[in-house]
């Protein structure tokens, strides 16, 4: 079991143009903070709970640095107080223009893994991450992450593949690794309207939103990036999409929730006390109570998994389906013979055939005992096929 924790749900100080969180705020979700009340009981049952000796907690928003300091001085606080003999680790994903000395005092003295959202270099990264004012936000980020490496707290990166910088692959790729980040994670971003918050009753019709990407975006994007990582960077820098087809091959599982067959027990928990069965189904059909109510021993992501497994005709006879898994629920916008099917699928298996290859020739390394990663040594050969 997993919490993703949201101190101030959906409250941020940016206005990117495509959150998909902040609109939700508007409509039906509560805003405001975890009541100190909410929470202790939250941190006593998700410890208490939990089966395993190690307890992760990510705190994310909106802007989870807007609860301050004091608020996670007092988390650490109850999470020793009801620590139950296990270890307890935190990280936070953050905007970073919020960061200064004093917490990065706190996160170092505390151990806390921050993950940055940034889309790219400055004229990318301001296409869409503004703040309030309009302004990009890029030098408040930067300033950020030096503050970050001053202070030797270990970050990685979070970037949303959109309109902005989807013709750019290796330029992203090249900038992320020039600040320091060694583990990166690119996430697709669509969104349409209406919006798609049922996940069974999909919309017939939809309009894409305006930075929304192309299936075929997403491919190239991340087929780019591929080819150059596979020859010099597999082994120092960590891709989830890739690491996850690579412990498929291996016959380890997915390491990313979307391409595995299951939607793993990874909750999300909202300022008000409401939990859900996934940070992508904060929606009302997916709410399984309040942590006040809940028993934690007893909840379970069975309706989302329902929507997970009903694999289209496409999916259940696809080459790539053991990389693929059919994606995440969220994304899955078409009909196909009245069973829904993922959005980038296209996407999905352009990246999926320039990958095949170098994961066949890691396999055939892994099964000689050598090292996978040496792959990159024959990359540029694999290529020429
Ligand atoms: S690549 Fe497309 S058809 Fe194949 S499993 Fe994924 S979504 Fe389904
Ligand atoms: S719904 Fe999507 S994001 Fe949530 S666990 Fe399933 S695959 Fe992952």
């Amino acid at each position: 079991m997993h919490f993703t924790i949201k101190p101030c749900s959906f409250t941020c100080n940016l206005n990117c143009d495509y959150c998909f969180y902040l609109p939700k705020g508007q409509d039906f979700l509560q805003k405001g903070q975890m009541s100190d009340e909410t929470l202790e009981i939250f941190i006593k049952k998700y410890i208490e709970s939990s089966v395993d000796n190690r307890v992760y907690f990510t705190w994310q928003g909106g802007e989870p640095l807007l609860m301050g300091v004091e608020f996670y001085q007092k988390v650490v606080q109850l999470q020793h107080k009801y620590a139950f003999g296990k270890s307890v680790e935190n990280a936070i994903q953050t905007n970073a223009t919020l960061l200064n000395d004093r917490w990065c005092e706190f996160l170092k003295k505390e151990k806390f893994l921050v993950g940055v959202s940034i889309d790219g270099p400055q004229d990318i990264h301001n296409k869409y991450r503004l703040d309030r004012q309009g302004h990009g936000s890029f030098d408040a980020v930067m300033q950020g992450i030096e503050l970050l490496k001053k202070y030797k707290i270990e970050f990685n990166t979070l970037t949303c593949i959109s309109k902005a910088n989807y013709k750019e692959p290796l330029v992203v790729y090249k900038f992320l690794k020039d600040i320091g980040s060694t583990y990166m994670q690119f996430s697709e971003v669509i969104e349409t309207t209406p919006e798609n918050c049922d996940f069974d009753n999909i919309p017939l019709q939809y309009t894409k939103k305006e930075f929304a990407l192309d299936p075929s975006d997403y491919g190239y994007f991340m087929s780019d990036i591929f080819k150059y990582w596979v020859k010099h960077d597999i082994g120092t820098i960590i891709i989830r999409q890739f690491e996850s087809a690579i412990s498929t091959m291996h016959g380890l599982g997915a390491l990313s929730c979307v391409f595995e067959d299951n939607c793993p027990d990874s909750y999300v928990i909202e300022a008000n006390g409401d939990v859900y069965e996934c940070d992508q189904a904060v929606y009302s059909k997916y709410k399984l109570g309040n942590i006040k109510d809940l028993d934690l021993t007893k909840i379970n992501t069975n309706k989302i998994n329902r929507i997970k497994k009903n694999l289209s005709n496409d999916c259940k006879t696809c080459t790539y389906l053991s990389l693929c898994s059919g994606g995440c629920p969220k994304h899955r916008l078409n009909l196909v013979n009245g069973i829904s099917k993922s959005y980038f699928c296209d996407g999905y298996k352009i990246l999926f055939k320039v990958m095949t290859p170098y994961l066949n020739a890691m396999v055939a390394l892994t099964e000689q005992k050598i090292p996978y990663v040496q792959v990159k040594t024959i990359a540029d050969k694999i290529s020429m096929f």
